[in-house]
């Protein structure tokens, strides 16, 4: 890490660095956000959602900033600088919503100039002079001393071994080197949702989740694709085992993944369901001893080196049963190399009659994500054992909530990795705008550059600390909506700042060789997957905002 970067001298009122920021202020201007939020979900509880999207989908992202303006205040009190960029994200905030709402004012259950009371608040805090001077001031993470510990262990982690590797994974399209997957292991990364007692780390409560957040924090920072996300696939499947397994597939299944002796994907999205996962297609249809497997999965991620991949299929042909009709299996296969596979079955080999089972897998090239490749993946009369339906008998028709069960914690997780993609990308733009001199002076201390790190500070700041209470939440078991508001919030931000960081690089920041450019490409997929923004915000946030207001 570079230097921090050295204030101009400060300007008078909030751009004083002695004055005390107004907390006050910020208060009372997030309980007008809030009671704006209330009035239009209100109003939307009297009609129908889906025809009036544009609206839901503004209010889902409306909410999700009071969420974090009310984090924000949160970590207001802990300090002067804290309390600085607290004021700088609720005036943001509020110039967020006023866009939103502008012309909208009727469908939002408001008034033009309904944001007047706070107008002064959000002018001296959106003071070009106040952002200039905020320059460099990135606040304090306040974690205590064991969280603090994991994240210092996890961010070596990251130097020493992922990013050496990071760029030439992205730009050969590479497969991740066994190096990082062993070492991830050794550190207890792939088992930090799996309970002790079948050989994970989770001791349940707060740490869980909170360690859970700092550790894939810091390993996104080293790569999204070659760090973060590799403990997303374990977390995934050992959450729903937890959920639905029966005891012996909890003990026989969790030790291995906690060890990362078994390593798995995720394939529940189809070519033809995405976001509507309810209506999968995929068949599972019963033989003798299990059942064999037809249909297409796509998107599924890490496929070929998996050693087991977390499949839903339908077990019960009648679709009108949707959701009802899907289990969940842990479907065995070899481990593959490069970039596509297929493989065999016979069942003659195995003791077994029948057709032969086949498995292939097509990858697909990405903008960015890169390392752990993404498939799609064709089953034809691909067997898998009794034994392997998760839950065992009663486990039939209940796959759709065993896999939310694992994904449930997924979105607080992606926030995560989207926080350390901004994290990397802000250290890139500033260090660089540092060195770079153009028209004679370090871009820095031009006050428009000035004011954009320091709204990326902010962003990230505010919304880590956001994450920080969602897992604080999670671990009481409350927390999930607040999760889809911040799921939803930061991965947008994540495309805003890296876009940002690209900027301030100028020609360079288009540059493979800078990974600056690398951040904006892996930033981009956070908005699409792990709950595709749209969905989210319509199906998840607003109409849950819309059953609280009708309550
Ligand atoms: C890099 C990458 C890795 C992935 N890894 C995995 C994985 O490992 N395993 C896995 O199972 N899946 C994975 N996915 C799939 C991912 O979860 C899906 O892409 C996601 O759920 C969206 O589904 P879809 O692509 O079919 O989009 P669609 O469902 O077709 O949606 C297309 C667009 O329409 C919007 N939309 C959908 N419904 C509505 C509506 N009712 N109203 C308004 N707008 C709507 C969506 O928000 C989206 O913008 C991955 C995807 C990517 C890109």
């Amino acid at each position: 890490m570079s230097d921090p970067v050295s204030p101009p001298a400060p300007a008078p009122g909030p751009a004083d660095r002695d004055a005390p920021a107004d907390l006050d202020g910020a208060a009372a201007a997030v309980a007008l956000a809030s009671s704006m939020v209330t009035g239009a979900a209100r109003r939307l509880s009297e009609g129908d959602l889906d025809a009036e999207q544009v609206v839901a989908y503004d209010l889902a992202h409306c909410a999700a900033a009071v969420r974090g303006a009310e984090a924000a205040l949160q970590y207001g009190t802990l300090g002067a600088d804290e309390a600085r960029l607290a004021c700088a994200f609720v005036a943001d905030a509020l110039a967020d919503l006023a866009t939103r709402v502008l012309g909208r004012e009727a469908a939002f259950a408001t008034t033009p100039g309904w944001l007047g009371p706070a107008a002064s608040f959000v002018s001296a805090y959106r003071d070009p002079a106040f952002l200039a001077e905020l320059c460099g001031v990135e606040g304090d993470r306040h974690l205590d001393a064991d969280f603090a510990l994991v994240r210092e262990t996890f961010h070596r982690f990251a130097e020493e071994q992922i990013r050496p590797r990071a760029e030439h994974i992205h730009r050969a399209n590479a497969d991740i080197p066994e190096e990082i997957i062993g070492g991830l292991a050794d550190m207890g990364a792939l088992g930090l949702s799996i309970p002790e007692e079948y050989g994970g780390f989770a001791g349940g409560g707060e740490s869980d989740y909170l360690g859970m957040v700092v550790a894939t924090e810091e390993l996104s920072w080293g790569s999204l694709g070659a760090g973060g996300s590799l403990i997303t696939r374990p977390e995934i499947l050992s959450r729903a085992l937890v959920a639905g397994g029966t005891e012996e597939q909890k003990r026989l299944w969790l030790p291995q993944l906690a060890s990362g002796q078994v390593m798995n994907a995720v394939a529940v999205t189809e070519p033809d369901f995405g976001s509507d996962v309810a209506a999968i297609v995929t068949a599972a249809a019963r033989t003798d001893g299990g059942w064999l497997v037809n249909g297409v999965k796509t998107w599924c991620t890490f496929a070929a080196r998996a050693d087991v991949l977390m499949l839903l299929a339908r077990t019960d042909p009648d679709r009108a049963k949707a959701h009802r009709g899907l289990s969940l299996f842990v479907v065995e296969k070899p481990r593959g190399e490069g970039h596509g596979f297929v493989f065999t079955q016979e069942p003659a080999a195995e003791g077994r009659t029948g057709a032969p089972g086949r498995m292939e897998g097509r990858p697909i090239d990405t903008l960015g994500y890169r390392g752990m490749h993404s498939y799609e993946v064709a089953f034809e009369n691909w067997f898998v054992p009794d034994a392997n339906l998760v839950g065992g008998p009663a486990g039939v028709g209940r796959g759709f909530y065993f896999q939310m069960a694992g994904f449930e914690n997924g979105r607080l997780q992606t926030a995560a990795r989207a926080l350390g993609v901004m994290q990397a990308a802000y250290e890139a733009a500033r260090d660089y705008a540092t060195n770079r001199v153009v028209f004679g002076r370090a871009i820095v201390e031009y006050q428009l550059t000035r004011a954009k790190l320091a709204r990326m500070a902010v962003l990230i700041q505010v919304t880590r600390q956001f994450s920080y209470q969602v897992a604080r939440l999670m671990a009481k078991g409350e927390g999930t909506l607040e999760a889809s508001m911040l799921k939803a919030y930061v991965c947008r931000a994540a495309e805003w700042v890296t876009r940002e960081a690209v900027q301030i690089h100028g020609g360079m920041g288009y540059a493979e060789e800078f990974p600056v450019s690398r951040y904006f490409v892996d930033a981009r997929v956070l908005s699409i997957f792990e709950g595709a923004d749209e969905t989210l915000a319509l199906k998840v946030v607003a109409r849950r905002l819309v059953e609280q207001a009708s309550a």
